[in-house]
């Protein structure tokens, strides 16, 4: 027999597990040791050695390697074991780079891992999905990947899209009976859920019946392509200028060379100079070291609790210039808390503060309690048509699942009202809300088998749908009036800041259809709950923020327009003369007249998920780069559309988990702002290390470009050019990775996505800076070498010193795009000791006897050390006071 023909209590018995209990933690270890985790193995990891290998691929390495070949063959010993040594060190500190890099991107993905709620010892938890087993009891809800594969137990209208299993990518509808046919294909196994399968509606539980490789999934996996690492918009510009760099610095190795020959240089040492040169001029590290900077960004991110999961989003971030944010639960606090109640007529009022349980509803001064008309009911029925639960941690009340839901609970147990009157009635048919529908129903059955139904949703949404209303005597027909009665008390709740729920019930006969499309009509209002959500406090100072970096903050939300408008003036967000557009409204608008005004827009009250879409696409029409927030199944589409989709780690499905860039592990919106600023921090200091780098190499060219047309002896040799680009740049490179960002950071407007990496001045920079350090080492060696051949050594020892100081002192003028005085040098401790040890190394090379030979240099006294510091300190300096 196969799972799906088996009742759910036969597979209950078989695994060892009752729905009511779960598994207990002894059977998980045991079940956990017997078939290991539940994942898919489709990626082997890349084995240590592989990587230190990988850094011995690079065309440059090569390169350098067979002019290691032609040395030892030519007798050069010493040149051979130089380059040796040199491709070794560089070899290590790419090893390690690369380490780092990877851990971090492990730690990312294992923190995006998806999560399943299992049931173990009659308590429901979330635990990671790879340590589900068989036989746990898993709930899954709309937006769910579902965790391994499942017998389904109980389904609430549960839909499931199988296409990355079955090709087809209609959702397919689950029900919990057993099937008696054999042979069933996975796409007609209608009552199992399978792993990483899809909920599009509705929820359900089921027993896990496999996992990891013993999955449908897993049968297929081995099937499947491996995920190709893709390459961020900046690594593929760098990559396109690498290209161009490579050529100019080919022809100019060329030159050199040329040059150098016909100025009577032997062919060897020319040969060599170009090899050198070439690896000097061509930043093959660069892309390296960017994605050292993008992942150890990523971390700091982390810090502050936004999850990078595509690396992409950390350069786009920067140029975010509108912030389209859900309000409950990212602006506010998510605490909802029942204070107003309007009822027969009249408004109750709820004390109490959050999910504590005490509290008493007045009238006007006076208490009231169950024996108020209708109040009893009302309570009740909000209590029973609801999924969440109230529980107890550390001795605080804290609501699992939805926490309008939660708000219910909390205003029943005021009333006295215990959560055991649950055990009373038993749920017939339930229809689930979302963010369209706006509403939830409950067909139940009370213990004398009297059926009724109850809704409850937006008013705007139930209103219609009531025909009846109640009163303190009993059931009435809807008049005018009364709509109107409700209309004000709608109004007066929403302009107090408060979200609005109506709820409503229908008396059902026996034999009455549950056609879900005809249920939700004819009711009769009872009356409205007003809740109460505050801002997080956080938040008006993040909307200020960004609004001084150039960046517009906008409310999207399903709450009604009033309740929006009076959060979004709390918060500072909505000016005076900013729109409000309701999802009506959306409708009604072609896309062409949204764009027209979306700039005047800041709050979107009552839409749909739906409407974020256009609202993505008319901000985008209009030259403006989106991040957008979501956290249901149906925010997807926008999430994906957007620039910088944002899902919630708390409270988002697994599909907008996938679907976003960035996920904010405490929903917060303030960590939308962290991150932007992040993102342009990153990015800023690219550009620093960009520069560094290229400075650099345009001053070591230069410096022999000069040299060898004045005719004259080489100012650097081979193995010094190699040492400053391969071991001594590479540090400090990575040390302005981690830089603090300026402090007006936060100032600028957002970046243009546009723009090229040398914008802003950047390329002068590179090229101003490089000049002057390979103008001061040429003129360093040419007053050192006094024409005279046997100061060669000396003067080559001087040149080399003079660049790489020059660039060291250079390092600390790239932190910042006005000058190298604008900020405190010792403020970046990683760059004061990245270039402590540079300097170190290059005394070792100065002064450790046996290095003399193989680096050709020779030990330098006071008198030299003052010029070489004199020289090295004007390239930086000298800009410093025209701030170009
Ligand atoms: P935001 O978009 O700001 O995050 P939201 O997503 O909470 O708001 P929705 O969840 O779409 O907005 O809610 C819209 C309306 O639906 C609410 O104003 C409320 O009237 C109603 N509503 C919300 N939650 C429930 C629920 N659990 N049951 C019934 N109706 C609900």
């Amino acid at each position: 027999m196969k799972w799906y023909q088996m009742d759910a209590d036969v597979v209950e018995q078989k695994l060892h597990v009752t729905t009511k209990h779960g598994l207990t933690d002894r059977q998980v270890e045991q079940r956990r040791k017997q078939y290991g985790p539940n994942r898919l193995e489709t990626e082997k990891n890349t084995s240590k050695w592989l990587i230190f290998l990988k850094q011995f691929q690079d065309f440059m390495v090569l390169i350098l390697l067979a002019a290691t070949l032609i040395a030892g063959m030519l007798g050069e010993y010493v040149d051979a074991i130089a380059i040796m040594i040199i491709v070794l060190v560089n070899g290590f500190l790419g090893y390690f780079q690369e380490q780092k890099a990877e851990k971090s991107l492990a730690k990312l993905k294992e923190m995006s891992a998806p999560v399943a709620v299992v049931l173990r010892d009659g308590t429901w938890e979330k635990v990671p999905s790879t340590e589900v087993v068989v036989g746990d009891v898993v709930r899954i809800n709309s937006g769910d990947r579902i965790p391994a594969d499942i017998r389904i137990t109980q389904a609430n209208s549960l839909e499931t899209e199988e296409s990355a299993l079955t090709g087809e990518s209609l959702p397919v509808m689950k029900h919990a009976t057993s099937i008696s046919q054999d042979r069933l294909d996975a796409q007609d196994q209608v009552n199992m859920g399978f792993m990483n399968t899809l909920v599009t509606r509705g929820s359900g539980t089921g027993i896990v019946v496999g996992t990891g490789m013993n999955t449908v999934m897993g049968q297929i996996a081995s099937l499947m392509v491996k995920t190709e690492k893709t390459t961020t918009p900046l690594e593929h510009k760098l990559a396109e200028l690498g290209k161009i760099l490579i050529a100019v610095a080919l022809l100019l190795t060329a030159l050199v060379v040329l040059v150098g020959v016909y100025q009577g240089h032997p062919v060897y040492n020319m040969f060599l100079a170009g090899v050198s040169l070439a690896v000097a001029a061509i930043p093959e590290g660069l892309p390296a070291i960017v994605t050292v900077a993008l992942s150890l960004g990523v971390q700091r991110m982390i810090k502050k609790k936004a999850i990078v999961r595509k690396l992409s989003a950390v350069e786009t971030l920067g140029c975010a210039s509108v912030i389209c944010s859900d309000k409950t639960g990212t602006m506010t606090e998510n605490q909802m808390t029942v204070k107003e109640v309007f009822l027969n007529g009249k408004f109750l009022y709820v004390t109490g503060d959050g999910y504590d349980v005490k509290g008493n509803v007045f009238l006007n001064k006076n208490k009231v309690d169950r024996d108020f008309p209708n109040l009893e009911p009302m309570f009740l029925y909000g209590m029973l048509c609801n999924h969440a639960s109230l529980m107890v941690k550390k001795g605080k009340n804290y609501v699992d699942g939805d926490p309008t839901d939660g708000a219910l609970l909390v205003a029943a147990r005021k009333l006295g009202l215990s959560h055991q009157l649950h055990d009373n009635y038993r749920i017939i048919k339930e229809l689930p809300f979302d963010s369209d529908r706006k509403r939830m129903s409950m067909v139940v059955e009370d213990e004398n088998k009297m059926r009724f139904l109850i809704t409850k949703g937006a008013p705007d949404v139930l209103l219609p749908r009531s025909n009846y209303v109640m009163k303190e005597h009993g059931r009435k027909l809807m008049r005018s009036e009364d709509k109107q009665a409700f209309d004000q008390a709608i109004d007066n709740m929403a302009d107090k800041a408060l979200r609005t729920l109506a709820i409503a019930m229908k008396p059902l006969a026996k034999d009455e259809s549950l056609n879900a499309a005809t249920l939700e009509k004819d009711l009769s209002l009872i009356g409205l709950y007003g809740m109460m959500d505050p801002p997080r406090k956080e938040v008006k100072t993040a909307i200020e923020e960004s609004r001084d970096a150039g960046i517009k903050s906008v409310m999207i939300t399903g709450d009604h327009e009033k309740t929006a408008r009076a959060i979004a003036t709390e918060l500072n967000l909505l000016p005076e003369n900013g729109r409000v557009l309701n999802g009506y409204q959306l409708n009604n608008m072609p896309i062409a007249e949204l764009r027209d005004i979306i700039d005047q827009v800041y709050v979107f009250a009552r839409v749909t998920p739906e409407h974020k879409l256009k609202i993505v696409k008319a901000f985008q029409e209009e030259g403006h780069i989106v991040a957008m927030t979501g956290d249901g199944v149906n925010d997807a589409p926008a999430i994906k559309a957007s620039d910088i989709g944002i899902s919630m780690g708390e409270s988002g499905t697994d599909v907008t988990k996938e679907a976003a860039s960035l996920v904010l592990m405490d929903d917060n919106f303030a960590t939308i702002k962290s991150a932007i600023i992040e993102g342009r921090n990153i990015y800023e200091n690219i550009r620093k290390f960009i520069r560094y780098l290229l400075a650099s190499n345009v001053g070591e060219i230069l410096v022999m470009l000069l040299a060898m047309l004045m005719a004259m002896p080489l100012p650097l040799v081979p193995v010094q050019i190699l040492w400053v680009n391969l071991v001594t740049d590479g540090l400090p490179a990575m040390a302005l990775g981690l830089d603090k960002s300026e402090e007006d950071v936060m100032k600028r407007g957002p970046r243009n996505p546009k723009e090229g990496i040398f914008a802003r001045g950047l390329g002068f920079k590179v090229v101003s800076r490089g000049i002057l350090i390979g103008v001061v080492a040429l003129i360093a060696f040419m007053l050192a070498y006094e024409g005279n051949p046997d100061n060669l050594i000396y003067a080559q020892t001087i040149a080399f010193t003079t660049l790489v100081m020059a660039q060291l002192i250079h390092v600390f003028d790239c932190r910042s795009e006005q000058s190298i005085f604008a900020r405190n040098p010792f403020e970046n401790k990683y760059l004061v000791l990245a270039v402590l040890s540079s300097v170190l190394l290059l005394l070792v090379v100065i002064y450790w006897e046996p290095l003399q030979p193989i680096f050709h240099t020779t030990a330098l006294g006071l008198r030299d050390w003052m010029l070489i510091l004199i020289f090295s300190f004007l390239p930086s300096v000298f800009f410093g006071f025209s701030k170009k």
